[in-house]
């Protein structure tokens, strides 16, 4: 069975002692999850051991990293490699989040290389693909979302991309308030699984878990994670409300 995943994005938002209490009260709710369900918290980088140590007792509960730097190490000043994160016991990060492509710049090129480095260092790569508004209008989002994934994925072997986890996460709805419908996120989701099979065959497409990203809240999470092809979601906003992620990891199915 694919793996379905419900991952918390907090992005730069709370303070430690904030992020601490939300962790205890989602924790709380100590929600059952079934072995093929699982949940990731993405937090800032000072808050990884923190969190570590919140989710170690928890069955299927994982802290992740929100990025890492594209270069193994030296002289970066301020920069985070997959090393130091994997060196705090942590085994996910969120690879081209659309934030970091648009404020930082990142390309398909560089987001290949993070890709690589998070593997060389056993941590899973949740890599988020999606396109902006412009793109959606003229039509063209398919061919776009196809080469985000050729251009930084499918350099992979079969042995590491059946590992991989991909967001699917349109940029317009992406803390906007706007969801992509239940028809558009499945159809793209197929879509992308399709993108993979055309390259490493059905079986291993079949077994590649893609999240669903883009204003997922309590309300609309167990209709988009009903899709066949949706196997969960990337959540900014709504992870940062502890009753509203609760609803989010209830949801998965
Ligand atoms: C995200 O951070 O990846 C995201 C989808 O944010 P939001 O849920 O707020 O739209």
């Amino acid at each position: 069975m694919r793996k379905q995943i419900a991952a918390a994005n907090w992005k730069m938002n709370l303070t430690y002692q904030q992020g601490e209490k939300l962790l205890d009260d989602i924790l709380g709710a100590k929600i059952e999850l079934a072995p093929h369900q699982f949940t990731l918290f993405a937090v800032p980088y000072p808050y990884l051991l923190m969190t570590r140590s919140e989710v170690q007792e928890e069955q299927h509960y994982y802290a992740a990293s929100q990025n890492c730097y594209h270069k193994k190490s030296g002289a970066y000043t301020g920069e985070v490699s997959a090393e130091m994160i994997h060196s705090l016991g942590i085994n996910y990060c969120i690879v081209g989040h659309s934030e970091r492509r648009e404020y930082f710049s990142e390309n398909n090129a560089v987001l290949a290389e993070k890709v690589d480095l998070c593997f060389e260092h056993f941590i899973t790569p949740v890599f988020c693909c999606g396109e902006s508004l412009e793109i959606r209008e003229t039509g063209t989002q398919n061919h776009y979302v196809a080469a985000q994934l050729k251009d930084s994925l499918f350099h992979l072997p079969e042995e590491k991309i059946k590992d991989i986890i991909i967001a699917y996460e349109p940029v317009w709805a992406i803390g906007t308030g706007k969801t992509a419908t239940t028809e558009q996120a499945q159809e793209m989701h197929r879509f992308l699984r399709s993108v993979v099979a055309s390259k490493y065959g059905e079986t291993i497409a079949d077994q590649v878990p893609i999240l669903y990203g883009g204003s997922v809240k309590a309300n609309n999470a167990k209709e988009l994670f009903s899709c066949p092809d949706v196997d969960g979601g990337l959540v900014g906003g709504a992870s940062l409300v502890s009753a509203d992620f609760i609803e989010i990891i209830k949801a998965l199915k």
